[in-house]
């Protein structure tokens, strides 16, 4: 079920828990295994679905409610607060300063979107008069170099790589020392992906990280990784201190639930969502709006 077609769903059961002539814990728990079931078909993770489930149950207790409480009202309000926990860590991302040097590290698999998300990021603060620029240190994809010099040549951001040095932590430091003294304030460092997790490039990670120490590491997933997407963060953040998420291809026809698993498993936000492969199809990433907007 895509994302559209979830919040038709999610929308569409609470009308009809609303129609009832009488609200009880039948219509309710109708209700939740409707929501339940689109969000399982979204490939939300079921543990999520689960403890939303709890928890509304827990809010709403429809024997306490004196007669004359809007009871469909007060289930609408505890689903949407619900759905807004499930993307909501708790806590905000750090946030650069503009006119101060930080350094932003994006990690993740390789195609999710990593080297199209950091000139994104890059020109996004760059229109607000930020300074910002990027560093190559994806020595293992050939290619990788020439994409991110070709992307940072279309949107003129000063890029850092090499064609010859195959250390990515080489890079990585020369690339920060270089704009820390040109003072860039935002430094950008793209790190190698792999076709799948595994130990090198969690160890080529460990090392950019533990070299470069940046600010802030922003784990990037592709929406359409279905339920493999709450392992795949979990293994990201026990490698490196993910601080942020970024989800990619929220523009195509996938499902895009499992992405919203990554909040659950690296306790951090969602910053951005990518929308389309140009630079400009990027958007701030805000948990109230965006279930507003699922919700039509
Ligand atoms: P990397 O291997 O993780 O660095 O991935 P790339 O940045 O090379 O992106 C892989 C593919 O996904 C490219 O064809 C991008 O144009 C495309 N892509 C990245 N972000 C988005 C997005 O938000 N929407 C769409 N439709 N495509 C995207």
């Amino acid at each position: 079920m895509v994302l559209a077609q979830l919040g038709g769903s999610i929308t569409r059961a609470l009308q009809q828990m609303s129609n009832a002539t009488v609200i009880d814990e039948e219509v309710l728990n109708d209700c939740l295994i409707e929501i339940s079931r689109a969000l399982l078909q979204s490939d939300v993770q079921f543990n999520l679905v689960q403890d939303m489930q709890t928890n509304i149950n827990n809010i709403v207790n429809l024997e306490d409610l004196a007669a004359g409480h809007d009871k469909s009202k007060i289930i609408e309000e505890a689903v949407f607060n619900e759905l807004c926990k499930m993307l909501d860590p708790g806590k905000s991302s750090f946030v650069p300063e503009k006119g101060k040097t930080s350094v932003v590290m994006f990690v993740g698999l390789q195609g999710s979107g990593k080297t199209t998300t950091c000139t994104k990021y890059a020109h996004y603060y760059q229109k607000k008069g930020w300074k910002p620029a990027l560093v190559c240190a994806d020595t293992f994809r050939a290619g990788a170099f020439d994409q991110l010099m070709q992307n940072a040549t279309n949107a003129e951001i000063p890029f850092y790589g090499s064609y010859m040095e195959s250390d990515p932590v080489k890079i990585a430091v020369e690339g920060v020392e270089r704009f820390t003294e040109e003072n860039r304030d935002l430094i950008i460092v793209d790190t190698s992906g792999r076709h799948k997790q595994e130990a090198a490039l969690f160890e080529e990670m460990r090392q950019v990280f533990e070299a470069t120490k940046p600010d802030l590491v922003i784990f990037v997933i592709d929406s359409s990784i279905g339920q493999a997407a709450f392992d795949q963060a979990q293994a990201f953040k026990q490698s490196v201190a993910v601080g942020a998420v970024t989800i990619t291809k929220m523009d195509g026809h996938v499902k895009g639930g499992g992405s919203l698993s990554a909040v659950a498993a690296t306790k951090s936000p969602v910053i951005f969502i990518g929308t389309g492969e140009h630079m400009d199809e990027f958007e701030v990433f805000e948990v109230k709006p965006f279930v507003s907007r699922l919700l039509g």
